[in-house]
Order: structure tokens, then sequence, then C-alpha cells
């Protein structure tokens, strides 16, 4: 039953072992209540939000990742009870340091919360400024955070939440030039395509001035590794995005590292009030399942994510490879998204349809598919040419692989196929 229809399936899937399954095995009173609704209520359905095949990737405009049903589970569990918010931060927090091989860990609301605590935290360090005057005092005091030019990206704006001043550097000489007594933190983008200054070279500098180093690798898992590799290196601080390929909640994340700096991360964050973190709130539900989804990736292999991903992406690959015009290959990133994507190179032309026009025929049907953004671009570390539809499939529910493979081929053939062939 996994044929063309695995939207159905992996729908159904969902409701049998949803919030429903743990809320009949509580108290009496809960049973009764999920007796008379036991699927709990469709509020997609009711509000009339159409959901979606994810074969873009881990986007957050798309919701990014679904979670794993043990993940589903331990969130449903976290919210039948009360706790003390400070308690479960952090013992959340010592638990996954354990696990993940550093000192200190805390659950930000994402990755991009991450940085923002990350840089409260290295202001803090050097200015010894408590959490009200970020931002607010900040400009008087060392706010200065170096990054090399090529790793400067769109959340340069989280560490700007802390009023600081980025000093952008292209050679190992400007970058030892710009470490100065200003200087509170950097910030090296793991994914970044370009920049002269390698990672070693990078934190030696810096060390020796006594400044610490973040990393940004919000979507470099897989491979598991990386999640001790980096603070292992010896960044003294190291993000995740918490719903990219941990497939944990969607509004959290990780910011991994040096006790010291992770305790005052923590004081920047909520539940605190008057601080830069007080909107980045984590809910008790969500820290549980951050928890529980880095307890899940642990039991995984890259071996076996791999093997899956590969499986999948051949179904789609096999469904159009042979149509005339049109030229397939797969091709993994290096670092970030490093899971297999297929490239459909299409000769636009003769074909009589735009790589743009296919995403959109896609996303009009019914179920709506979604390929990845690159399609149609030529940028996004994916594609040369705007001729490439392109897609991944580590994010699909089991069977949706022949549902966008049945999809995509009628598309590219211009037949139309009933969606329950
Ligand atoms: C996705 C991403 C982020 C933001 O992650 P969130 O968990 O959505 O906040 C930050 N940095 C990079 C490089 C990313 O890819």
């Amino acid at each position: 039953m996994t044929s063309g229809n695995g939207f159905a399936l992996s729908r159904r899937r969902f409701l049998s072992c949803g919030p429903a399954a743990a809320l009949a095995a509580a108290t009496p009173l809960r049973a009764a209540a999920a007796a008379t609704s036991p699927a709990g209520e469709d509020y997609y359905a009711k509000l009339g939000v159409q959901p979606i095949i994810n074969a873009a990737g881990t986007y957050t405009y798309l919701t990014a990742a679904v979670m794993p049903p043990s993940v589903r589970r331990a969130v449903d569990q976290a919210a039948h009870h009360p706790v003390r918010l400070k308690d479960l931060q952090k013992a959340s927090g010592e638990y996954l340091a354990r696990k993940l091989r550093c000192e200190a860990a805390l659950v930000s609301s994402g990755a991009s919360a991450a940085l923002t605590l990350a840089t409260a935290a290295c202001i803090a360090k050097a200015n010894g400024l408590p959490p009200e005057s970020i931002p607010g005092a900040v400009a008087g005091h060392k706010n200065e955070v170096v990054v090399q030019k090529a790793h400067r990206y769109e959340y340069d704006h989280a560490m700007q939440l802390c009023n600081v001043a980025i000093k952008q550097v292209v050679s190992l000489g400007d970058y030892r030039a710009a470490l100065s007594d200003r200087t509170v933190m950097t910030n090296f983008f793991n994914a970044a395509e370009g920049g002269e200054i390698g990672r070693e070279e990078w934190l030696r500098a810096a060390h020796e001035h006594g400044v610490p180093c973040h990393l940004d690798a919000a979507a470099d898992v897989p491979p598991i590794e990386n999640l001790w590799k980096y603070t292992g290196m010896g960044f003294d601080l190291v993000c995740f995005s918490g719903g990219k390929g941990i497939r944990g909640p969607q509004n959290a994340g990780l910011l991994l590292g040096r006790k010291d700096l992770i305790e005052l991360a923590a004081l920047n964050d909520n539940p605190n009030s008057d601080a830069v973190g007080r909107g980045m709130k984590v809910a008790k539900e969500q820290i549980v399942g951050m928890v529980a989804a880095v307890d899940w990736l642990l039991e995984q292999s890259n071996e076996s994510m791999e093997t899956e991903f590969v499986r999948r992406t051949t179904v789609i690959q096999r469904a159009v490879e042979k149509v005339p015009f049109v030229k397939t290959r797969i091709f993994t990133p290096p670092i970030a998204n490093h899971v297999p994507h297929l490239i459909i190179d299409i000769d636009s032309k003769q074909l009589g349809i735009t790589p743009l026009q296919v995403a959109e025929q896609l996303r009009n049907g019914t179920p709506s598919i979604e390929l990845n953004p690159a399609t149609g671009t030529d940028g996004r570390g994916l594609t040369e040419t705007p001729n490439s539809i392109v897609l991944s499939t580590w994010m699909l529910e089991d069977g949706e692989e022949h549902t966008v493979a049945a999809r995509l081929r009628a598309v590219l053939t211009k037949t139309r196929i009933d969606r329950h062939t």
C-alpha cells in the first residue's frame, strides 16, 4: 500500500500513533475525553490549511521536518504536567551535554535564537554586562564580532539583535588585525561556500587573543557526528537547528559548548524577563521534544539514513529518466543538507515547460507537492543553471516517493493521472 497514495498512508500513520494514542493511556478523565474523539480534531482540515508533500527539504517556510513518532509521543507526554522551567532547562542541558560530548548545552528556540544567545553570552563575558544592559548599553562597551566576508549571511541579524558591530575580514592578515580588545566573539558559518581562512587557523588566532568562537552548523546534520565534531575541534559555542536533520520540534535548537558561556546564554534567556532572550521561549513540550529527537537520532546510523534517502531518490529518478529531453543526476551537497538531491536537467524548449512551471503544477495539484526552491534558479549550492528541477527525499513520509514520481512523470510527459493511481 505504498504505491501512488503515500499521502493517505502517512496520514493514517500519524493518526494511529499521534497524541490520541498517548492520551488514551493517561488518566480516566482524559481517557473518557479521548473516547469521544479518538483521533483528536484535525485542525488543518478545520482551518482549511492544506498539508503538503515535502520534496523540498528542511525549509522553515514549509515547516521543515516532521517529528518521528517517538518524539511526538514525548511531546505529548510533556504536555500533561507543568514543571519548573529552569529545572527542565538545566536537566535537559546536562543530559544533552553528556550525550553530545560537550561541556554544556542549552535548548534554544532554534539555531537563530542560539546565535543571539551566544552573542549575548560573549558580550556578557567580555564586559561583565548583566542581561538588562543587552542590547541597550552594548554600544559603549566591547561590541565587535569578527566574521569572514564570505560568511556574511542572513543570520547576521541574530547577532545584530544584541547591538554588536560586525567586522568583516578576508585574509588571515586582516583577521589578525581585526582581533582587538574590542572583539567579543567570532562567527564561522560552517556551510559557507567561500572564505580563505580554515577552521583551525580561525580558532588558533582567536584563541591567542582569548576571543571565543561560535560556529553555525544549523543545517549540518547528517552526519550525526557533527553534533560533537566542532565542539571537539575547539569551537567555544556551536549551534544546530532542532527542526532540520535532527527532526525535533521546528521551534527548537541547540547551543553547545563551554560551560561558562552556556551559563551566560541561559542567564540572557527566558524565563528572565529583562533579557534579549525573553521572546525566544521554548515550551516544556519542545524542550522535551528536542531531547527526544537527539535520543532518536543517536539510534539512527548515517548509512541507514543514506540508504533510505537514495532508495527513495532512485524511485523518482527511474520514473523520469527515460522521458525525452530530460537528464537526471544525484548530487549531495558537501556540508549543509548533506543528503542526496535529485537534479533533473530539462530542455524547456523541447518539452514546452520550464522548471518553475513544473514546480507550479506540482504545487497546484492534489496532494500539493513542494520541490526544492533551487528549482529554476542557478544558485543555492545545488544547481548551476536555471534549467534544473531539484528535489530531495529526506523529508518525505513513507510511500510519498511513489506519489512524487508519478506526478512528476505525468507533468513532464503531460499525461493526466488520477490522484489515486
Ligand atoms: C536554518 C538555519 C538557521 C536558523 O535555524 P532555525 O532553527 O530555523 O532558527 C541558522 N543558520 C543557518 C546556517 C541555517 O541554515
